[in-house]
């Protein structure tokens, strides 16, 4: 676990002065990575880090010279097109340019001249993938999600009894998962309507978001040799937003017995910017499970997970239909939550996953599963907002919504704050649904 220091202080202002406005999702306490290049060119991408409406182009900040030690290692590793080398460097060395680059931009830095060299406004960017996703596992952490989808799938059976004892997760398709921007068709597949006899070949009717984290893996781990949890989050790089896109109707009829296939594997949808597990550390808090519940097994608990485990990070769901773009009607928030509901913490997530020997490699990616509070208001899916299709709920510009429609966009937004630290944001993902290719 990360300790407060420096680069945390809610004092610390920087001299890109857009990184000091209070809403600023990119403070000089954030500093989270992505990969782009300049909009409509022909550049290789390269690694970036967020500051305030701008990017510290962390190839071009590696050819200064200004950098030193690991954290120009760092940079020289961050300049490749994806971030999998810079990932699997570890802690050390993440720690080591997270410092360089706090004191590079901090106001008053005799470094401003060299740095400002390397900044590209956001503005006229385009992102990449910040890595090669070799594997994609998603989990099912909210157990207030868990239930409410039980539910609607097994009246009389909603949450299975494993529940409360596995962080239940199943192994899923990274070749879908692009960045925010992301647009895709109705996803295809056999559906069978409750009343009919046989299935049908048809579009999707059903079609959902899932508001989740995503937490992609620094160094990963041998074959054959677990992470304890004591170690485990130093073996994580970061979190981003992450839209599990889901089609209802598809999943119904096909996650028995060997669970989501089609209904998931059409679009997910992550934001460009991944915030470090550094920069969250001000923001962590106690983790237990309810007193009647059963508590985790040994290897599923530590102290440390136990006085720091859960990450408190707001999260927010907007929608934008395609009559509100043509109205110039901004996007409108539909439901909140928050990390810290979550029923496993992301240490107990990669110990977890790991027990067996499963190795785990930098830039692999571990979905949270869908955010879901504890107040039906909180929901994470539209499944649960509509109480399973069964009530729809107006748009402020008079629309309903019982599931997504064609032309949809739907924005994930997350950000951390306290009374003793400074705000800190994920920015947003953001993808847009087209009709059925029929
Ligand atoms: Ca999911």
């Amino acid at each position: 676990m990360y300790q407060i220091n420096e680069t945390h202080n809610p004092a610390l202002t920087s001299w890109v002065t857009s990184a000091n406005q209070g809403m600023s999702d990119f403070s000089i306490q954030n500093l989270p990575f992505a990969t782009f290049r300049r909009a409509g060119s022909k550049e290789a991408l390269r690694g970036g880090v967020a500051i305030g409406d701008q990017i510290v182009d962390l190839k071009a900040l590696s050819e200064t010279g200004i950098l030193d030690g690991l954290a120009q290692e760092a940079a020289e590793a961050c300049s490749a097109d994806s971030l999998n080398r810079y990932m699997g460097m570890g802690q050390a060395v993440w720690s080591a340019l997270r410092a360089a680059l706090s004191n590079a931009l901090a106001t008053g830095s005799d470094l401003e001249a060299q740095v400002r060299t390397c900044l590209v406004s956001q503005a006229d960017v385009e992102y990449g993938m910040p890595c090669h996703i070799g594997d994609y596992t998603d989990f099912y952490t909210s157990i207030h999600h868990a239930t409410s989808v039980g539910k609607l799938f097994r009246p009389d059976n909603p949450l299975l009894p494993n529940y409360k004892w596995i962080p239940i997760g199943y192994h899923g398709r990274s070749s879908s998962i692009d960045i925010s921007g992301q647009t895709f068709h109705r996803p295809v597949s056999q559906l069978k309507p409750p009343t009919a006899d046989e299935p049908v070949v048809a579009p999707c009717k059903r079609l959902d978001y899932e508001l989740e984290l995503g937490i992609f893996m620094g160094n990963g781990n041998a074959l054959g040799d677990a992470i304890n949890i004591s170690d485990a989050e130093s073996h994580v790089f970061g979190i981003c937003l992450f839209n599990d896109w889901s089609a209802r109707d598809i999943q119904a009829w096909e996650y028995q017995p060997l669970g989501p296939f089609l209904a998931k594997n059409f679009a997910s949808t992550i934001s460009p910017w991944i915030v470090s597990m550094e920069a969250l550390a001000p923001y962590r808090s106690a983790f237990s499970h309810p007193g009647d519940d059963p508590q985790p097994l040994p290897y599923l608990s530590s102290d440390v997970n136990s006085e720091q485990g859960a990450i408190d990070i707001e999260l927010e769901v907007l929608i934008q239909t395609e009559k509100m773009r043509a109205a110039g009607t901004p996007a409108e928030t539909i439901s909140r939550s928050n990390f810290n509901h979550s029923y496993w913490t992301v240490a107990q997530l990669v110990t977890h996953h790991t027990v067996n020997g499963c190795n785990l490699r930098p830039g692999d990616l571990l979905g949270s599963g869908t955010q879901s509070g504890p107040e039906p208001e909180g929901a994470g899916s539209l499944l649960e907002l509509s109480n399973g299709g069964k009530q729809s709920f107006a748009l402020s510009n008079g629309e309903e919504r019982t599931f997504v429609e064609d032309g949809d966009t739907i924005i994930l937004r997350g950000y951390c704050h306290n009374d003793g630290a400074a705000r800190i944001g994920f920015g947003e993902v953001a993808s847009t649904v087209l009709p059925a290719k029929v």
